[in-house]
């Protein structure tokens, strides 16, 4: 499939990395991934501004500006495709010697390729269960950046346990903080309650799924949900650039709401469905 290395465009088999590249040896690179419905991007430039900013977060300068980074996105669009993802990923640039510390000149690698798909949820969805498990990754998860060992083992640990389709929700402190891929919504008594910003990926779907809940007059908490009284919301669900919004229907075996999802998701999912034309 389509794809970009540091200024050609090529097909994804083409391209050849170095082993020196920083993002292979350190997980020292930044990643970004845009969802693009029949051609169109959702969000483009709340993505690109997350991107340059985790860039400059960690000092990494970015190769382009952001209508730059717009314009190169352009060839990689595919209208006869119901969805994409597509991925970009810079990484600080090639080492020399394998020294943590930053090279003093190394140009950044960037690559992006895009990917097909159709979007696995629709109102048809009964919902997935969902499993409290320690959050054990590092504490700037604010960074997208590509060093994901924690959120791997996450996911492999459902894998392993036979519910690999489920979602691990992740504990820090005795609050339930994120998904090891998505933001996290529960809604209680005509509130919605998200964890704030600071520790966790600021979502571009978590910040779509905010406006639209403001939109339709619901009361938006930002904070963190306990363990226990995250058992006890009326709707719980997960949202990310390719799942959208995904309903959460059981905690730890114990049902959440009446076990289906419920009104205010279908409400919301639907309203996120309005902005992909
Ligand atoms: N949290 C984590 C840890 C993620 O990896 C992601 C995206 O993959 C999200 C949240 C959701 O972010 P977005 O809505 O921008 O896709």
């Amino acid at each position: 499939f389509p794809a970009f290395y540091n200024g050609k465009y090529l097909n994804i088999n083409e391209i050849s990395i170095s082993p020196l590249d920083r993002g292979f040896l350190f997980g020292d690179s930044i990643y970004e991934a845009i969802p693009v419905y029949a051609g169109k991007t959702l969000d483009e430039e709340g993505h690109i501004e997350r991107l340059m900013e985790g860039l400059n977060s960690v000092g990494i300068i970015s190769p382009y500006s952001s209508s730059a980074w717009r314009s190169l996105l352009e060839p990689l669009l595919d209208r006869q495709a119901v969805a994409q993802l597509i991925y970009i990923q810079v990484s600080r640039g090639n080492e020399t010697s394998r020294k943590h510390r930053f090279p003093v000149a190394c140009e950044p690698n960037v690559l992006m390729f895009s990917n097909s798909f159709i979007p696995p949820i629709d109102l048809n969805y009964q919902g997935c269960a969902g499993h409290l498990q320690e959050d054990f990754r590092w504490q700037r998860c604010d960074i997208k950046s590509t060093s994901l060992m924690g959120n791997v083992l996450a996911y492999q640990k459902l894998y392993r346990d036979g519910v690999a389709n489920d979602e691990a929700l992740l504990v820090r402190d005795g609050k339930v903080v994120e998904a090891p891929s998505s933001n996290i919504f529960a809604y209680k008594n005509g509130v919605i309650y998200t964890p704030s910003l600071g520790n966790i990926l600021g979502g571009i779907t978590r910040s779509i799924n905010i406006k639209l809940a403001k939109d339709v007059g619901l009361n938006v908490v930002e904070e963190a949900p306990s363990c226990e009284f995250i058992k006890t919301a009326q709707e719980v669900w997960v949202t990310n650039s390719m799942e959208e919004l995904k309903p959460v229907v059981s905690i730890d075996g114990e049902m959440i709401g009446d076990g289906l999802p419920g009104p205010i998701w279908r409400e919301l999912f639907h309203a996120f469905q309005g902005l992909k034309a």
